[in-house]
């Protein structure tokens, strides 16, 4: 089967490569993949700013069919189910506290698909039934590769925030994960202010689709002023650093009310400098967001099944054998989400 690897270590080496077709052990299901999108984190891989273990085959937001069972599967996985998979999990301890209490992000085991095991930029994948979560029968299949960016926005916004009613909320950086928090905010009726730069005009244009109150190209146009107006100069009541610059992370703070709550979503890659006695005098909660628990993808399906459509950030869809383009895209912010099949080709 043909699949997108990180073939050794190193900036670059990705190729489209054959690769022998996985056969499940005992204890797993092997799953015929639909759709994989691109994630910021295959680009790391790529660029190897992020920990991979080559030779590895990219990609960990995926859906799929259910096409065969290992001999110790036990009670029979409905193979008319499409079904996301929990990719993060592949391997993890199951014993140390954070396994325990469900937050096997903080694992130090843990190797997730697509850069630790082998993932889904490619037609079968092998996993255990405990990473399957099936999508409700009216749902679209591409809604199902989302479902793992989707779930980490629903972690920042909905478990790791206090956003109540009312509430006036900015998200600065309107990549993937941004835009997700923009629908899960305004699902929830939340005014939203959403920032961006002049080269995220696309995203800011679908962010003013999603509902957000007003966009703002901090460009072109001083974000503080537009906080101001839209808050009737009070500032945000919350705000979500989702684009990991430091400048982003300055003005989110200064857009803040006082006891006002800051999450930061986005990952910076290095130290940055920000003006941190706002968070003392402004008394503001500040928290961090990462990943998921296997709780918020019950409840992220929950969310789908009942009309919060994350494909809405699908901007292109692409056989696999053009991942390159569809990496490029990505990375020069044409595209938002690109979604790539090993099936049949299509654009
Ligand atoms: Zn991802
Ligand atoms: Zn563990």
């Amino acid at each position: 089967m043909i699949a997108i690897v990180k073939t050794t270590p190193g900036p670059g080496h990705v190729e489209l490569r054959d690769m022998p077709e996985p056969a499940p052990a005992d204890h797993q299901v092997k799953l015929e993949i639909s759709h994989c999108g691109i994630c910021g984190t295959d680009l790391h891989v790529f660029h190897d700013t992020f920990p991979n273990f080559p030779p590895v085959i990219l990609g960990h937001e995926f859906v799929g069919r259910v096409i065969e069972e290992g001999a110790a599967v036990r009670g029979r996985v409905d193979r008319s189910g499409r079904y996301a998979v929990l990719g993060a999990t592949a391997v993890t301890c199951g014993r140390c506290r954070y396994c325990r209490s469900g937050d096997f992000m903080f694992c130090l085991d843990r190797r997730g698909m697509g850069h630790g095991v082998h993932g889904a930029f490619t037609r079968y994948a092998c996993v255990r039934p405990d990473q399957l979560f099936r999508l409700d029968d009216n749902v679209p299949e591409e809604d199902g590769a989302l479902v793992e960016p989707l779930a980490a926005a629903v972690h920042a916004v909905t478990e790791m925030t206090v956003v109540r009613p009312g509430d006036i909320a900015l998200v600065s950086g309107p990549g993937p994960i941004g835009l997700l928090c923009l629908l899960v905010l305004v699902h929830q009726g939340i005014q939203t202010i959403v920032a961006g730069t002049t080269a995220d005009g696309r995203r800011l244009a679908l962010a003013r689709e999603f509902g957000a109150a007003r966009v703002v190209d901090v460009e072109t146009n001083n974000l503080q002023d537009a906080v101001g107006a839209e808050t009737g100069g009070t500032g945000v009541d919350v705000a979500f650093e989702v684009a990991g610059v430091a400048a982003s992370a300055a003005a989110c703070l200064d857009a803040l009310r006082p006891l006002g709550r800051y999450t930061q979503v986005g990952h910076f890659g290095r130290h940055i400098t920000v003006p941190f006695d706002r968070i003392g005098f402004r008394q503001l909660h500040v928290r961090g967001s990462v990943g998921y628990t296997a709780a918020t993808w019950d409840r992220t399906l929950r969310l789908i099944a009942r009309g919060l459509k994350p494909s809405r950030i699908v901007t292109h869809r692409l056989p696999l054998e053009r991942w390159h383009e569809g990496f490029e895209l990505f990375e020069r912010k044409e595209a938002v989400k690109v979604l790539l099949s090993a099936s049949s080709a299509s654009s």
